[in-house]
């Protein structure tokens, strides 16, 4: 499992974008984190990587070994082909090249993208570039997978079966985490963190009895003292 205790997060020159967040996520678990743009989701998700530190507070992994992370954009190799990019990380860790395709062809038909195995990368639209990365993401089977955004390029029915897909993951064990502005891919989730609930308050504090006393009191007194 992941604990999260009593993180905040500000970088240099800005103000805290969330503070006290306290969530423990089990295996099997899938997260939604919500909040309106520049909130900090994609810091949080950093945060748990363990590629940013936090401010304050700790990140506790428990039997979390491989991380897993798909970007808001995709990246790939403009000439190799979609099937390839699921491959080649299977075959660098030792596999054989069948039992890689067989498995590469069993990810991408998850997204729906087995029509597009022999496409250059190049060749695919945003959102089957998109689906080629979570595709290839889940190939490695994390203990946890960080999402970010990953049905912002995607039309209403693609969302909705990407979102589907990703509800149910966690089924397999792994801890899903996906930042997202998508209701849809937030009800697939069985948990959701509203990051704006962790936003420090704008408020002034309030002031109580006694120090309106005191105000009044160092008031009257520098008037006196005129
Ligand atoms: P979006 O929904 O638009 O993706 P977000 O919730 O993911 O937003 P973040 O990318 O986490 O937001 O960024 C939170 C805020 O922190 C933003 O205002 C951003 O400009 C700022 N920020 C992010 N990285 C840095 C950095 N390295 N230095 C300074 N400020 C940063
Ligand atoms: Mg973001």
């Amino acid at each position: 499992h992941i604990a999260i205790h009593d993180v905040a997060h500000r970088f240099p020159g800005t103000e805290y974008l969330f503070e006290h967040v306290n969530y423990r996520i089990d295996p099997g678990q899938t997260v939604a984190l919500c909040g309106p743009s520049g909130c900090g989701k994609s810091t949080l998700l950093s945060i748990l990587a363990g590629w940013e530190k936090p401010t304050q507070g700790t990140i506790e992994k428990h039997e979390i070994g491989r991380i897993g992370w798909v970007f808001q954009n995709p990246y790939g190799v403009a000439r190799r082909t979609a099937l390839d990019h699921v491959v080649f990380p299977l075959l660098a860790k030792g596999w054989d090249r069948n039992d890689a395709e067989a498995q590469a062809y069993e990810a991408l038909d998850l997204f729906d993208l087995g029509y597009a195995a022999d496409r250059r990368f190049s060749a695919l639209s945003g959102g089957e570039a998109q689906r080629l990365m979570l595709a290839r993401a889940v190939c490695s089977h994390p203990d946890m997978l960080l999402v970010d955004e990953p049905t912002a390029q995607l039309d209403t029915k693609t969302a909705h079966s990407v979102s589907n897909v990703l509800g149910n993951l966690a089924g397999q064990g792994m801890i899903v985490i996906v930042a997202t502005h998508d209701p849809d891919t937030r009800n697939a989730c069985g948990r959701v963190i509203d990051l704006a609930d962790y936003a420090p308050s704008e408020t002034q504090p309030e002031v109580t009895e006694t120090e309106a006393i005191q105000i009044e009191e160092i008031k009257t007194e520098a008037t006196a003292t005129e």
